[in-house]
């Protein structure tokens, strides 16, 4: 037993808000009418393919982990009907980077948190290690350029919430050696050192240990992530940050208001230090009428949550069961309005717009969200590329926001990193 299964799948549906899985599966959908495309729509249907499959396309966040912690048969080279990624729909979809997450309930503190953390990512590197014609674990932008050349998909790992390192510094020089990329500083709820975005604040953003921390994570070349922190923490680490930040899973609240996506004014203050907002495709932080009927429909979703946990008590196929079941009701009542994938086009286009392609991402939370309509995994995506060619975007502004901006923060990560160790070593 790695882990009390059920109790950490309640905890991750309430992190997560809402942890169902995609309920409509909808056949691989093109952005053309299906009659009466002309001939210059097939031609950018095709342009679009050919784009989309000869690029990076790098999503840096993926639940995916819970699923090898849940399923102990879980088979990555297995094609799911459930659940978004695995190695074959990630080929259909033409996704050759991954962000796999490394996540615990942020109420898990101490070495308890270090124990499972570690724990989880031996999971990763074991299940990686297992395909190694298909995928490859990498831990700087070079590898994943090499990945790229051999034709395999490069993964890579993230630790979502700084309780993780237990407030022991040095645990940041372990994840960074066992290959981390980005660590989130916190979760859900506080750490002892950063305020989140959805717990009351306690610290006024970063204490001077959580300094300390993005300090380290700069030296290690550990991309600092601001999603699920509260904008407090986030200017803060913004200053404090030597290399550019990433948010790996939020949206932007000009479209879906709601604490974990970014205002105008922090994209942009983000992007003008080199970062990129890797756009959630979370319906409820991207869609804004979704949001406000899910709230009012189940009297909220922590409330609705602890029904469930009740009736469910610490079964978590049941939770999942459940929920799945309690959102297709409310669909069907018409309580909660259909979410489609063109809502996640619409958050690029706007933080497009707002900073330019250079500082737009992929991070779609599959595997730990409820996915839009028309995007429920990872075969889907090059519905995006397609979307983005029609609204006129250049080829090379596609490729950016597809994976090179994320592979030149990563470079400036490294650099950073090099030069604050040959500084001080
Ligand atoms: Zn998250």
């Amino acid at each position: 037993m790695r882990l009390a299964r059920a109790i950490a799948v309640f905890a991750f549906a309430v992190a997560c808000l809402i942890a169902t899985n995609a309920l409509v599966r909808t056949p691989h959908a093109s952005v053309s009418a299906n009659t009466g495309a002309s001939a210059a729509a097939d031609d950018i249907a095709a342009r679009a393919h050919k784009l989309h499959f000869s690029t990076y396309v790098i999503d840096t966040h993926d639940d995916t982990t819970q699923r090898f912690l849940s399923k102990s048969n879980f088979d990555l080279s297995k094609r799911y009907n459930d659940g978004s990624i695995d190695i074959p729909r990630m080929r259909e979809g033409g996704m050759n980077g991954i962000f796999f997450s490394i996540w615990i309930d942020g109420k898990t503190m101490g070495p308890e948190a270090i124990r499972q953390a570690l724990d989880q990512i031996d999971l990763v590197r074991t299940n990686v290690a297992k395909y190694p014609k298909d995928i490859v674990l990498c831990r700087t932008a070079e590898e994943v350029r090499r990945a790229h050349a051999q034709n395999k998909i490069a993964a890579l790992m993230g630790v979502e919430g700084g309780h993780m390192i237990g407030n022991d510094i040095h645990i940041v020089n372990v994840f960074a050696d066992l290959g981390v990329r980005y660590m989130t500083l916190s979760h859900f709820y506080n750490t002892e050192w950063s305020d989140s975005s959805t717990d009351k604040p306690a610290h006024n953003g970063l204490t001077d240990f959580g300094k300390e921390v993005v300090r380290e994570m700069n030296r290690d070349g550990i991309m600092v992530d601001i999603s699920h922190v509260s904008d407090k923490t986030f200017y803060d680490a913004l200053e404090i940050s030597k290399a550019p930040l990433i948010a790996s899973h939020s949206s932007c609240r000009a479209i879906c208001d709601h604490v974990r996506d970014m205002s105008d004014d922090m994209i942009k203050a983000l992007a003008a230090k080199g970062g990129v907002i890797q756009i959630n495709y979370e319906k409820s932080f991207i869609d804004q009428a979704y949001k406000d009927a899910y709230a009012k429909a189940s009297g909220g979703v922590v409330q609705h949550l602890d029904e469930l946990k009740k009736k469910c008590g610490d079964d978590g196929e049941c939770f999942e069961r459940e929920m799945k079941k309690d959102e297709e009701k409310l669909i069907a009542e018409g309580k909660l309005p259909h979410v489609t994938w063109e809502k996640v086009v619409e958050h690029i286009d706007h933080a497009v717009k707002l900073v330019g392609a250079d500082h737009v991402g992929l991070g779609s939370d599959f595997d730990g969200a409820n996915m839009p309509e028309g995007l429920e995994d990872a075969s889907k995506l090059p519905i995006i590329t397609e979307a983005l060619m029609r609204k006129g975007y250049s080829d090379s502004d596609i490729r950016k926001i597809l994976g090179e901006n994320t592979l030149r923060v990563m470079e400036a990560a490294e650099k950073v990193s090099a030069e604050m160790k040959a500084q001080n070593p």
